[in-house]
């Protein structure tokens, strides 16, 4: 069982800051509680819905004649992402353990609350 997957609720660990100045106000504070759109297991990265959004710049194609510009989020490390507890109320550290039924669950380690039960 992965422990972060699509469509899951995250909290971001880190605060993502401009490559050009760390010191300056953070892009994304860390603590930003969201929820993941895709990822990336082969680079071990994600794409989370609001976080971590920069300007791409997209030539022009026949959708745009003009070229635009586009707000997309951009990657974000999974080590970087915690799974999201709702008993909790915070980013927390998981558990796996296998039900009477034999079935996989994945389980917040703090407070057991079962965060999913099946699947991959
Ligand atoms: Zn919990």
């Amino acid at each position: 069982m992965e422990r972060i997957r699509k469509g899951d609720r995250v909290v971001l660990r880190k605060r993502i800051t401009s490559s050009r100045n760390p010191d300056a106000t953070p892009i994304v504070a860390k603590g930003a509680q969201s929820v993941v759109l895709e990822i990336d297991r082969a680079k071990g990265r994600a794409r989370v819905e609001r976080v971590n959004l920069r300007w791409h710049h997209q030539r022009p194609n026949r959708l745009y004649p003009q070229g635009t510009r586009l707000e997309r989020e951009e990657w974000v490390q999974l080590s970087n992402l915690m799974p999201y507890c709702d008993q909790c109320k915070r980013g927390v550290r998981v558990t796996y353990r296998t039900d009477a039924s034999g079935t996989k669950e994945k389980c917040c380690r703090k407070c057991g609350t079962v965060l999913r039960s099946g699947g991959k």
